[in-house]
C-alpha cells in the first residue's frame, strides 16, 4: 500500500501526513501539527 496520493480532505494537494486517528492521508493545510491529527479529527477532538 502506498501512502502517497492526494489529500483526502481537499483532494487537490499532495498528502504528506497520515492521520493516526482515522487513517486519512492529508496535505499540510489539513494537518494539525500540534495535535498530530488531520483537520477533521482535530476538530472532533476539540470538544
Ligand atoms: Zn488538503
Ligand atoms: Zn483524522
Amino acid at each position: 500500500m502506498s501512502v502517497t496520493g492526494l489529500c483526502q480532505i481537499c483532494e487537490r494537494e499532495t498528502a504528506s501526513h497520515t492521520c493516526p486517528g482515522c487513517g486519512a492521508v492529508v496535505c499540510d493545510d489539513h494537518w494539525d501539527g500540534e495535535r498530530r491529527l488531520c483537520a477533521d479529527c482535530a476538530a472532533g477532538a476539540n470538544a
